[in-house]
């Protein structure tokens, strides 16, 4: 049997994200095989995306829109940080690499913690943040009259929605799950880290998959037959 045909990507290359978007979206959507057709950036020959944006809306938006164009499909993108509330909301869209190297969790978090080594437990408030975008190619505008020339691929569809997740800073890292400042941020209500917390438990509460949930019903939308 043929494969099936892709029908939404997922504008990341974190298989970890693939799998909570799946598990979202399955049995929302009537004849659409999440294992099969919702695909990652990499499996639709999407090109990377530099993310030259300075909000995480903006680069969401970017990486869908990008993607979306490079494989006509509709296309999901997230961005995500955490924004500490003494630092203004640094690191911010530079969470990632706030100490230097992209990716290096440990040493962003030992940063982040010396930098807040003399802050009271009263001021060490920080949030989770995510924008989710979804971007649509439109069919051919413009052809056969008005002021736009024939033929122009449109977006049909830009959306942006977002989600955070509160809490207050640890003094040292807690917890062996999750990944990025997860061991140091117990979300608001609760006792525990985010690393301390089941996967499952973190998708029902995280910044994340609130945007994602906001997002779904726009997804639903844009996958309905025509
Ligand atoms: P991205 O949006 O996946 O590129 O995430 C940017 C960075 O923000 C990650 O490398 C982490 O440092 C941080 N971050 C985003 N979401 C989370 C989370 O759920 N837990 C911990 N760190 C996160």
């Amino acid at each position: 049997m043929a494969a099936a045909e892709p029908r939404l990507v997922l504008a990341t290359h974190n298989k970890g994200k693939l799998r909570e978007f799946r598990e979202l979206l399955r049995g929302q959507i009537p004849g659409l095989d999440v294992d099969t057709q919702v695909v990652d950036a990499a499996a639709a020959g999407a090109p990377d995306v530099a993310e030259t944006g300075v909000t995480f809306a903006e680069n969401s938006l970017l990486k869908a829109r990008t993607v979306a164009e490079a494989t006509g499909l509709p296309a999901v993108a997230d961005d995500s940080g955490l924004a500490v509330d003494v630092l203004g909301g640094a690191p911010g869209i530079f969470s990632a690499r706030w100490a230097g190297r992209h990716g290096d969790d440990g040493a962003n978090m030992a940063l982040l913690l010396a930098q807040l080594a003399d802050i009271d437990d009263a001021h060490r408030g920080a949030r989770f943040v995510c924008a989710a975008a979804l971007a649509v190619p439109g069919t051919a505008a413009g052809a056969g009259g008005g002021s736009a020339p024939a033929a122009v691929e449109l977006l049909a569809v830009e959306q942006v929605e977002h989600g955070e997740l509160p809490g207050v800073l640890l003094r040292a890292p807690r917890g062996d799950g999750g990944f990025g400042y997860d061991p140091i941020l117990v979300p608001d209500g609760l006792c525990v880290s985010c690393a301390e917390l089941a996967r499952a438990e973190k998708n029902a509460i995280s910044h994340r998959g609130q945007a994602f949930r906001k997002l779904l019903p726009h997804i639903i939308a844009a996958l309905q037959p025509k």
